[in-house]
């Protein structure tokens, strides 16, 4: 009895994903979808919310480009050598991050898209994929997301760290950890428009590890949607630190350009 019902809710959930597929099919050919920078026809949904010209258009850190090698703030000098710093970032304990690109054009729109649908479009995974697969960030053994505060994940309905995340597992075939990590106070609603030293302050504390044995040892890759001051990637790698973790390493979609 309990097989059946199992064997139904299968083909149930077979049924169910067929239908979306032939709808998402249906709905690409009846109503293009617009692009959310230009507004002419996005060609391939494998793109998201940017039609390719915009893709295009949207700077791709290759790796090769001058950067700050620890936070990746980009700079003038010609390459990507493990001696650049830009002097801002010695206090943060990760120990390198790296996003796709700037908070501009295709990633700004995928990111805002990402915070009210939980998928990651093709491209972009193809992207995340990319940038893990390159120094320093391949030396990850274990994928923790930034989590949400219980609350904000029950209104939202999902965590847009944990979809990046997945997608990142899957395609590197790394284990995901989801419950490691988790956000002990609710801040973000304050946070916008405070300056770098006020986003420190209300998000330092905000993060435990409540299995501690699950990080010790490993070189983490914590994922997120933005860098943004790094105040947020800092706290974490504080706990993840703090509770034995070897080294922190950070992937974001995208990086504010400050
Ligand atoms: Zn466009
Ligand atoms: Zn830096």
């Amino acid at each position: 009895m309990i097989l059946a019902a199992k064997i139904f809710s299968q083909k149930k959930a077979q049924k169910m994903f067929l239908t979306r597929a032939i709808s998402d099919c249906l709905l690409t050919l009846s109503y293009p979808q617009s692009c959310a920078i230009c507004g002419r026809s996005v060609e391939e949904r494998r793109f998201g919310v940017a039609c390719e010209a915009c893709w295009r258009a949207t700077r791709i850190v290759s790796g090769t480009e001058g950067m700050c090698w620890k936070c990746g703030l980009l700079s003038e000098a010609d390459v990507c050598r493990d001696d650049v710093r830009c002097g801002r970032c010695e206090a943060q304990p990760f120990t390198a991050a790296r996003a796709i690109g700037p908070y501009k054009g295709a990633l700004r729109e995928s990111v805002l898209e990402l915070k009210r649908q939980p998928y990651l479009p093709p491209h972009l995974e193809t992207l995340l994929l990319a940038a893990a697969r390159r120094q320093p960030l391949d030396q990850s053994t274990r994928l923790v997301p930034v989590p949400l505060h219980p609350r904000r994940f029950r209104s939202r309905g999902f965590n847009q760290a944990s979809i990046i995340a997945q997608a990142i597992s899957k395609g590197l075939g790394l284990p995901l950890d989801d419950v490691s990590l988790v956000r002990v106070s609710s801040t973000e609603k304050y946070r916008a428009g405070l300056d770098a030293k006020g986003r420190r302050d209300t998000v330092a504390g905000a993060f435990e590890v409540r299995h501690p044995r699950l990080v010790a040892n490993e070189d983490i890759l914590l994922v997120d949607d933005v860098f943004t001051t790094g105040a947020t990637v800092s706290a974490c790698s504080e706990a993840l630190i703090t509770a034995g973790a070897r080294k922190v390493l950070v992937l974001t979609i995208s990086r504010a350009l400050l």
